[in-house]
């Protein structure tokens, strides 16, 4: 079984979702799941009107609603042929815009906000359900509310979605074309919810660990992945394979291509994942797998935007035995996950890209030190393989990058990765240099 993703854009237009059957049947494999997000666009609007719900501006909510709504009304007259269908999409699509305008008589609370944020991959699949009914492909949709949870620290169960995603295709047998919702799941507390922004990778890779997929692909509007950020640099190349280590690194660390944590079940159940292009199905692609031997000691470049630094210094404390774990502490009370870390003989750096907990951070970490807080800082993530007998890739980076001020490095925390924090100001300069110098 093969599980196929495709993104905003590869849904993007009643065009684009007529093109999918083509694409999906183009593919080996008797039985497939398809992973659909949003249509592109539609995730952003629903974040704003969930603003304008809570900022209790409820008549700047309902304009969205409604413009949203003409939008699908006029989505839905282009994709369908027979009046029938159309008709039918329409009046089942109503349905989505009935429940988002009724919040404006609710209590407005996190829980409406996520209800209202998984409307787009609800409307996607049903109408590329309903698409290929019209076209006579037989094709069974399945809610991933029904097989999709995350825990109460928002970490997706797997035992769960693999028990529950078996039954449910267990009692389809018979079928071989599945459709379901990327990035909706329910919470703790049998609420709607979702995997975060960009969360459809990562359902398609939970999606595929739960069923030993033979592939997992994600299709999107991009060959492959590039070795540098393509919205900020202009001559990126894609990358043909890529080591799942690799292709980690430059997730978490701002490659908008896949999901942060998208690389992670993938990898646990060894399961190849293709990175494709919807527009140019034939392009190659990048194959991420274990058994990959980078042959390039540097492979690609990513930035990660939104970075506190956070330096606690310390002549009588630090470096004694016991002083960063009582650090390391002050972050795991506040559920703050720390990125990079710097030590010095008197003080210590690190940073997080949470700051939602920072005043109490800041106020609990000032009894060990003085503290000095950044923000709006990057991190540039250089990724390669870079194992101890290899040599001069430190020289390479820092030489591009020499004209730049750079607030921390860190090296050797992995085979794979030169980490460097920067202002933000500076990211995209950082970028185009190491691209010039790297490839
Ligand atoms: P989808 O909607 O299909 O999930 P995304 O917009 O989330 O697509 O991801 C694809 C986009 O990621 C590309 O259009 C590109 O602009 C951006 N991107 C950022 N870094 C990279 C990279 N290293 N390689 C390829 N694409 C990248
Ligand atoms: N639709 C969601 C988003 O825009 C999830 C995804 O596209 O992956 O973030
Ligand atoms: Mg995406």
């Amino acid at each position: 079984m093969k599980v196929l993703k495709f993104g905003g854009t590869s849904v993007g237009s009643p065009e684009r979702i007529k093109n999918l059957y083509e694409i999906i049947s183009s593919q080996s494999g008797d039985k497939k799941i398809i992973v659909l997000s949003a249509v592109a666009g539609t995730t952003n609007s629903l974040v704003s009107i969930a603003e304008s719900f809570k900022n209790e501006n409820k008549q700047e909510a309902i304009r969205q609603i409604n413009d949203l709504h003409q939008f699908y009304k006029t989505f839905i007259d282009e994709l369908f042929v027979s009046h029938d269908f159309k008709q039918f999409a329409e009046e089942s699509i109503n349905k989505h815009f009935d429940l988002l305008i009724g919040f404006a008589n609710d209590l407005f609370t996190t829980a409406e906000e996520k209800v209202i944020l998984a409307q787009g991959e609800l409307i996607s699949t049903f109408l590329f359900h309903l698409h290929l009914k019209e076209i006579d492909v037989k094709a069974v949709l399945l809610s991933a509310l029904d097989f999709m949870r995350i825990n109460e620290d928002g970490e997706p169960e797997s035992d769960y979605l693999q028990e529950n995603l078996q039954t449910l295709l267990q009692s389809n047998k018979n079928d071989d074309l599945f459709i379901t919702q990327g990035y909706i799941c329910r919470n703790a507390f049998g609420q709607e919810d979702n995997l975060r922004r960009g969360g459809s990778d990562y359902s398609a890779s939970l999606i595929g660990a739960a069923i030993t997929a033979d592939e997992i692909q994600i299709w999107t509007d991009i060959d492959g992945f590039h070795n540098n950020d393509p919205r900020f640099v202009s001559n990126t190349q894609p990358i043909r394979f890529l080591s799942f280590d690799q292709a980690a690194e430059l997730a978490y660390f701002g490659a908008k291509i896949l999901h942060p944590q998208s690389v992670y079940p993938a990898q646990k159940n060894n399961i190849p994942v293709r990175l494709l292009h919807t527009l140019n199905p034939n392009a190659q692609g990048t194959l991420i797998t274990n058994a990959h031997k980078p042959t390039k000691n540097i492979v690609a470049v990513a930035a990660k935007d939104n970075i506190t630094a956070i330096r606690i210094k310390s002549s009588r404390m630090l470096m004694t035995y016991g002083f960063l774990r009582k650090v390391f502490e002050v972050f795991e009370r506040y559920k703050t996950p720390i990125d990079m870390i710097t030590t010095s003989e008197v003080a210590v750096s690190l940073t997080i890209d949470d700051k939602s907990n920072l005043d109490e951070i800041e106020k609990e970490l000032s009894y060990y030190g003085d503290v000095t807080i950044d923000n709006d800082q990057t991190i540039v993530c250089v990724v390669g393989d870079f194992h101890a007998n290899t040599h001069g890739h430190v020289s390479i980076v820092s030489d591009a990058l020499k004209h730049l001020p750079i607030r921390m490095i860190s090296y050797g925390g992995s085979n794979s990765n030169i980490s460097l924090l920067i202002p933000v100001k500076d990211k995209i300069e950082a970028l185009r240099a190491l691209q010039n110098r790297l490839f």
